[in-house]
């Protein structure tokens, strides 16, 4: 063991340490995916890895990857009795410690082999239940979108015993967390080898398009007894203002896979919106050379969405932040982008701590010299596209479902960011996925929810 193994090993086990094992522990409750956090901690503190990685997998299968991308300060560290004390235990790390030691001992991600774990009750966020793996059931499933939310559906269902066929539109595994979060937070090599193992035994149909390329009816007559949409949000709302055309205007899918922007063209960007795909965008600016990069929101820093993780991540990679702009247009010269014009804003309080916002007039407008301007406003569901298979969809355009994540389509299922507004996370995703398998199990076995 090298020197800095050595210390990486004796800070997780003093880490470990510090646990307090509380009785009822509040961290479990703070993970969506319903990981038995204080136990895993405690097989880390009796240097038990193996043990530790079984506790984690058999209730994540996404547990390495969530390791490093959870936001773990709003969901079980913020639960943590030990904040009381002056510190919370930093249960990510130590989670992602205990799957890297798992992976570097060859032991694969347990998960896949959930038969082999002496445990027989599997938690699901909110709903405990006896759900071990069984033989014997019959049934044909079909799951959309190859996200995490649909990969751990399928794999729950296929360790059942059902036939689960997954149908991605496009050609890639692992939906956002291949195509949106970039490159400098997540490593892509252990990305890419995780997805690989999570879906090695399932039958995906790349480039098929739900709604387009299959229909409900369509899989209905293929033989499919159960449907589960996990399409998460792939319409990027746009800015509906003047110069929207330029050469220099990006959208942010366009940014954070690579697709169309060359990288040393431009010197000087403006980002729009202050979410944490706007943090990601901005940071992958700077990654690829951007000189200046500027990110512009209509609110002040009470209205940010970003995490605060990703904020000063993007302050430490010097992104400068200008509140209470509201774009007006994109100027141009020969066709590219030179400049962008705002109005200067006001931020309005509605009932329910909602917000807007007025102009505060044209005397207080403000134009800014770039030469790139990329809208990171958010994604919003295809909303089109479900509607005209007759799925029900709420005013803000996500897929109604009800608890045992029903849509208004018998035999229909839907999770994962499609069916959330607020806070989008893997973890979220993978929660859905499992319940999502749960319901559609009680469904194929007893003939209806
Ligand atoms: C830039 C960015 C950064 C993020 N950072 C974090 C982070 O740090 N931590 C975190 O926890 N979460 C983060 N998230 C959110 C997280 O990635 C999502 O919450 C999560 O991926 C949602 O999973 P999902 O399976 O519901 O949907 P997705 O991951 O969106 O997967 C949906 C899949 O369905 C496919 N699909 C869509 N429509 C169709 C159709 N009609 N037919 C067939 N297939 C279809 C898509 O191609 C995709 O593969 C980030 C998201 C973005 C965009
Ligand atoms: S709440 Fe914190 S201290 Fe208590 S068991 Fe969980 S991680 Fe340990």
């Amino acid at each position: 063991m090298s020197g800095c193994e050595a210390e990486k090993l004796q800070g997780s086990l003093l880490e470990a340490y510090r646990c307090l094992q509380c009785y009822d522990a509040p961290c479990r409750k703070g993970c969506p995916a319903g990981i038995e956090v204080d136990k895993f901690i405690r097989l880390i503190h009796k240097g038990d890895f193996k043990g530790a990685a079984l506790t984690i997998e058999k209730d994540n299968p996404f547990g390495l990857i969530c390791g490093v991308i959870c936001p773990q300060e709003s969901l079980c560290q913020k639960n943590c009795t030990s904040h009381k004390l002056g510190q919370p235990i930093d249960i990510k790390n130590l989670q992602r410690y205990a799957l890297e030691t798992a992976r570097q001992e060859g032991w694969g991600n347990a998960a896949l082999n959930r038969k082999e774990i002496p445990v027989q009750r599997i938690n699901i966020a909110g709903d405990i239940s006896l759900f071990q793996p069984e033989q014997g059931n019959n049934g044909k499933v079909a799951v959309i979108g190859a996200g995490p939310s649909g990969i751990t559906c399928a794999l729950y269902l296929k360790q059942m015993g059902y036939q689960v066929e997954i149908f991605e539109q496009t050609g890639a595994l692992g939906g956002r967390l291949t195509q949106g979060i970039p490159g400098f937070r997540i490593n892509r090599d252990m990305l890419i080898s995780e997805l690989k193992a999570l879906t090695n035994a399932l039958p995906i149909h790349f480039h098929r398009t739900f709604g387009k390329d299959i229909t409900l009816s369509a899989l209905k007559e293929l033989g499919f007894q159960g449907i589960y949409l996990a399409c998460g949000k792939w319409q990027e709302k746009t800015l509906s203002i003047s110069g929207g055309n330029l050469d220099g205007v990006y959208t942010c899918t366009e940014i954070l896979t690579g697709n169309r922007w060359l990288k040393g063209k431009h010197k000087k960007a403006a980002v729009i919106g202050a979410g944490n795909v706007a943090m990601d965008v901005a940071g992958t600016l700077v990654a690829g050379g951007v000189e200046e990069v500027h990110v512009f929101f209509i609110g002040t820093n009470k209205e940010v969405t970003a995490w605060q993780k990703e904020r000063e991540d993007a302050w430490q990679k010097g992104v400068l932040f200008h509140m209470l702009a509201i774009p007006e247009a994109i100027l141009g010269q020969g066709g590219k982008v030179s400049a962008i014009r705002f109005q200067r804003s006001k931020v309005l309080a509605e009932e329910n701590g909602a917000w807007n916002v007025c102009s505060l007039g044209d005397q207080f407008n403000f134009t800014y010299p770039i030469d790139m301007v990329v809208t990171a406003i958010g994604f919003d569901t295809q909303q089109e596209l479900f509607s005209a298979q007759g799925i029900q969809l709420n005013p803000s355009g996500h897929v109604v479902v009800d608890d045992f994540l029903s849509t208004n389509i018998p035999e229909v299922f839907a999770g994962g960011d499609m069916t959330q507004s607020g806070s989008f996370t893997v973890v979220r995703a993978v929660a859905d996925g499992k319940r999502a398998a749960l319901h559609m199990h009680k469904m194929l076995r007893k003939g209806g929810c």
